[in-house]
């Protein structure tokens, strides 16, 4: 049978009973399973007293908090689709997305309510703001669990109706509203299951945000499913992480290659017993094999896995199964799950089919692809061919033994000279260098017109000697003269969105 996402995720919800489904990092708070489950119905239920309908926006604008998920499933569960908001939007990004996304509730935490508010009003239409905290003059998740009302009868049609509103990362243009319905979500979960399975007892960290579809899977929909115990904590700030690792005795991390890279580097790691850990799986950005060699190494655990998707597929369509982590070769962001197609066609005849080994774009179809872009019907045909293909943007290419590497986005390639180079390849050198902390690669051109591979470069602390010289010449040492970097700006931090890609456009706006 085919479940809306709520029941696929807190179906055996009762069968868990009191097991911790959920722990604040921060101060210990626990939510067992059978709150969580008994929480997320009530609720439901008031959001639908409330006046919430089938088809609904609501838009829930939290960093990770306990409370999250059950907003979330309430959600669902009373018909509304969520839209999940970035708690660090401004008003104005906030009401963009409030207004493109039709919303007319908002669920916010009471650190939020200005911002909130004022996107309420700048955006118009929404009927109510409520806390899941507390705040004066609003309804709180405490005072909507008191309704007697009856749980709603929503006759959601898992296959047609939105359950999560997700607005893509904005790295390469606007953000766009991710129609994604019960059935692409549920089915994904699903398809990753195998590979990444979890279970009572598996304690998972929750330090990417939940709002992002890759949070939303990984660090709540999976493990919630299989009765795991999520810790939770609002932001990253690596020595509450590492504390938090050793005193929950975390046994997975899902994190993002800016994460690799400090568990890899910093020398707070030394200072906490992360022995509870038995593996740490990287997505969302390209990760460097010797930076996850290094890391984990330093933590003494299998090779570092990787998964690779996007929020358009729900998001995901490959991961390294925790089973063979040890034989995937260094740098694959995984197998292809099952369900799901691929190919990797020709960048500059894209109707050819590559072979082994050969990089060109990497096209996806299965039943995780979105459902399209709310409100534009171009941008999802541009995305999505007649034939069902989605054209992801990103190059890779496969081996023999059905490995995927993804190279970079087909977008971001520096042309020099006619030659392409990967920005994601010479980033994943610069952070071999012992006196360069963090790096970030753009292509910029010189007075001549041409496009150069230019290097963003944060000094590590003890390093203030490093000069633009030995920067260029420690890559002209190691890649092919037309990879070389010819042009180096020292910077302080590498902007980086709440997933960890780099922000290029602001790098750009640098030069
Ligand atoms: P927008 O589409 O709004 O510009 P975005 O593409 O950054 O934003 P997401 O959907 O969060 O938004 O990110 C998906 C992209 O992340 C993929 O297309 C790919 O470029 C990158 N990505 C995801 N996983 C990996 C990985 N394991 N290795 C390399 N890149 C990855
Ligand atoms: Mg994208």
């Amino acid at each position: 049978v085919e479940l809306p996402i709520h029941d696929a995720v807190l179906g055996r919800a009762a069968d868990f009973g009191d097991q911790p489904a959920l722990i604040d990092g921060t101060d210990g708070t626990t939510l067992t399973y059978e709150q969580v489950d008994r929480f997320h119905r009530r609720l439901a239920a008031a959001l639908a007293e409330t006046g919430v309908h089938k088809g609904d926006v609501l838009a829930l604008h939290s960093p990770n908090t306990i409370a999250f998920p059950t907003a979330f499933y309430a959600a669902t569960r009373a018909g509304a689709a969520v839209t999940t908001v970035h708690p660090l939007a401004t008003a104005e990004e906030f009401a963009r997305q409030l207004g493109d996304s039709a919303a007319r509730w908002i669920v916010t935490v009471s650190p939020l309510l200005e911002t909130a508010r004022r996107a309420a009003e700048l955006a118009g239409g929404i009927r109510e703001i409520l806390v899941c905290d507390s705040a004066p003059g609003h309804r709180s998740l405490a005072d909507l669990l008191a309704t007697t009302a009856p749980e709603p009868e929503t006759g959601i049609d898992p296959a047609e109706d939105i359950a999560a509103l997700p607005y893509s990362s904005g790295t390469t243009g606007t953000p766009k509203g991710v129609m994604l319905t019960h059935r692409q979500i549920a089915t994904n979960l699903a398809q990753l299951e195998p590979a990444v399975p979890a279970g009572p007892g598996d304690r998972i960290l929750a330090v990417l945000p939940f709002f992002h579809i890759y949070g939303l899977t990984a660090l709540m929909n999976a493990p919630l499913r299989k009765g795991a115990t999520v810790v939770v904590l609002p932001r990253f700030e690596l020595e509450t992480f590492l504390a938090a690792i050793e005193k929950h005795r975390i046994t997975g991390l899902y994190v993002a290659p800016p994460i690799v890279l400090a568990l890899a580097k910093h020398p707070a790691v030394s200072r906490y017993d992360l022995s509870s850990l038995r593996y740490v799986i990287s997505a969302a950005a390209p990760l460097d094999a010797r930076l996850a060699v290094a890391c984990a190494e330093r933590l003494g655990l299998p090779p570092i896995g990787q998964a690779y998707g996007m929020t358009e597929l729900s998001p995901g369509t490959h991961v390294v199964p925790l089973d063979r982590l040890r034989e995937a070769p260094a740098g694959t962001v995984g197998r292809l799950i099952a369900g799901t197609e691929m190919r990797i066609v020709s960048l500059d005849d894209p109707g050819r089919d590559l072979g082994t080994g050969e990089s060109g774009e990497i096209l996806i179809r299965g039943p995780q692809v979105m459902k399209g872009y709310l409100g534009r019907p171009d941008a999802t045909a541009a995305l999505i061919d007649d034939d069902g293909w989605l054209h992801t943007g990103d190059v890779g290419h496969v081996d023999a033994g059905g490995w995927l590497f993804v190279v970079d986005r087909v977008k971001e390639l520096i042309k020099y000279k006619g030659f392409q180079v990967a920005p994601a390849e010479l980033e994943a050198l610069l952070l071999t260098h012992p006196e360069i902390a963090d790096a970030a690669v753009i292509g910029t051109y010189d007075a001549d017109g041409n496009e150069v591979p230019h290097a963003f470069v944060v000094r590590a602390p003890t390093a203030d000697g490093l000069t633009d010289d030995d920067v260029l010449r420690y890559v002209a040492e190691r890649v092919a003269p037309y990879k070389r970097v010819r042009r180096i700006t020292f910077i302080d931090t590498v902007p980086r969105a709440a997933s960890g890609k780099i922000l290029r456009r602001q790098l750009r706006e640098h030069t």
